[in-house]
């Protein structure tokens, strides 16, 4: 059996560790490798090689920095599609999805490229009479990113491009349904000519976690999971002294407008909600109108597009056409996923599509559902309150622009939500009122741009910086403010001053 392999200064090397997890392609259910979870003495390895490596990289000048991360992103674009397929292979979502994903990540590395400029500070000049001020943003050491399984690729590149632009080392523990995309990107560092000990790559699980989140010579922790981990995380990291960004889970709704039009929203809620199996922080699970007549309108065009969907293998065979998602990542999800279907039935939500039990030919022992569609959700069900994080979209009956407003604030969970309108006004209103982090207006998934910033609001994200873009780099740095002064000893000594130096 193939195992992933640890990637410790500049080298896959093998765990010491004795658990072995089972690495599946979903779209068939076969175990098509292994990866060891770390040992103790691995991740004090990876870390100890990572503080050995931070002041010469440090001290490497921002350009040089900078020209390491334009080779990353040419090596990226090179191996596209092989990296792709590894993603849909372990993952299992659809190859252009894959494609997609890396392509969002790789967008952080371009902005990590104009690293020299984001670092340089700020100057006043003459703040006081002879005396300038500037502020200087120097790495912090050793960091680390603890990841998810639903976007192997993007969620790292989120962070590393920036922590090693920034002057950085940095500790990758990514997640192990899916981890051997983690150690390509680290041979692309290598070739692109990251020294070596500044990016390293630890496989494991929450005791290796616990010892990143406690080691003393970890400076910053940047988590993205569940809420519970997130919460978890940022409180452990926290006790610990150390930066921590945590972001969680998410039920993002949108709100239907009545004067939309309803074949184009239909669309647009089909690619959100089912789009990656549904397995996207930014996914749309949730649809809330405000009458119901656009409701029922609603319903009656989304029943033939949603049993119209086509899952199966990330992969399309030559000349056909690619599926329109792919299987969940594992039996065990696939097994919630189904256990939220029966939920919702029993607690009165009206089934209008079930995807349960239904498999591709020839892929019966892939974790495949088909899509589900809920009709009547209400806002005290499991299926309302809970992420799923499967193909299932749910409409809400809400009652008024407020009534829906109101559900979306009082909803735990803050990370998207948006609006489909051709009503300026009403635009308006909910982007100013939400409470949500990203929203968008006829957006359904409203990701930020690498250069502005990613993060939801609520239990959606614990720390008070984003991740990436500008706060990405506020994140990674130190702000040092340095006053300075050059007296002109020829006009005399002024003497000692005991009051506080006012300019
Ligand atoms: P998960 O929380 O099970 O695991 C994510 C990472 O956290 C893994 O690397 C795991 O080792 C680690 N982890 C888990 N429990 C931990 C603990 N108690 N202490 C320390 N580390 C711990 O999440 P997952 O199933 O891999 O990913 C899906 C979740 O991630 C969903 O809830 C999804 O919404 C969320 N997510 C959020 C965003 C966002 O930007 N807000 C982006 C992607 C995914």
């Amino acid at each position: 059996m193939e195992t992933v392999l640890n990637f410790i200064n500049g080298k896959q090397v093998p765990s010491r560790g004795t658990t072995a997890w089972p690495i599946y392609n979903p779209a068939t259910g076969q175990q098509i490798r292994q990866v060891i979870m770390s040992s103790a003495e691995d991740v004090n390895e990876a870390i100890d090689v990572a503080q050995a490596a931070f002041p010469a990289w440090a001290e490497t000048s921002p350009l040089r920095r900078a020209r390491v991360m334009f080779k990353f992103k040419e090596l990226l674009l090179r191996d596209f599609d092989k990296l792709a397929r590894v993603i849909t292979e372990e993952h299992g979502k659809v190859y252009s999805d894959s494609i997609g994903e890396l392509q969002r990540g790789l967008e952080v590395v371009e902005f990590a490229c104009g690293i020299p400029h984001l670092l340089k500070g700020e100057f006043s000049e003459q703040a006081g009479r002879g005396i300038d001020i500037h502020s200087a943003m120097q790495p912090l050491g050793v960091t680390v990113g603890i990841t998810p399984f639903n976007f192997p690729a993007m969620v790292p590149m989120w962070m590393f491009p920036i922590s090693l632009a920034c002057g950085n080392t940095f500790i990758l523990k990514p997640a192990k349904a899916d981890p051997s995309l983690s150690i390509y990107l680290a041979e692309l560092l290598k070739e692109a000519g990251l020294p070596d000990g500044v990016f390293n790559v630890v496989h494991g699980d929450r005791h290796d976690n616990e010892i990143l989140m406690r080691d003393p010579r970890v400076q910053a922790i940047s988590f993205v999971g569940s809420t519970p981990a997130a919460a978890y995380v940022h409180k452990v990291g926290g006790e610990f002294g150390k930066r921590v960004q945590a972001l969680g889970a998410a039920k993002n709704h949108a709100i239907i407008m009545p004067d939309v039009d309803i074949e184009t929203t239909a669309d647009a809620l089909l690619g959100a909600a089912f789009g990656a199996a549904g397995e996207r922080c930014m996914a749309l699970p949730l649809a809330v109108t405000i009458d119901d007549d656009t409701a029922d309108k609603l319903v009656k065009a989304l029943k033939p597009k949603v049993e119209a969907l086509r899952y199966g293998p990330g992969i399309a065979k030559d000349g056909e056409k690619e599926m329109d998602f792919g299987p969940l990542i594992t039996q065990q999800h696939l097994n919630n996923v189904t256990g939220y279907i029966d939920k919702g039935v029993v607690e009165g939500a009206t089934l209008v599509v079930d995807g349960r039990g239904k498999k591709p030919a020839g892929y019966e022992q892939g974790f495949f559902i088909g899509g589900t569609l809920f009709d009547h959700v209400k806002p005290d069900m499991v299926i309302y309150q809970e992420e799923i994080f499967g193909p299932v979209l749910g409409i809400v009956r809400a009652k008024s622009f407020d009534e829906a407003l109101q559900l979306i604030n009082q909803h735990p969970y803050g990370n998207g939500a948006a609006i489909f309108t051709a009503n300026g006004a009403a635009a308006r209103e909910f982007t100013y009122k939400v409470q949500a982090g990203m929203v968008g207006v006829n957006v359904p998934i409203p990701v930020p741009m690498a250069f502005h910033c990613f993060g939801g609001w609520k239990h959606s994200a614990y720390g008070q910086l984003n991740a990436y873009g500008p706060d990405g780099v506020r994140f990674y740095t130190k702000m040092k403010t340095v006053t300075t002064r050059w007296p002109d000893y020829r006009e005399g000594n002024e003497g000692a001053a005991f009051s506080m130096p006012t300019l």
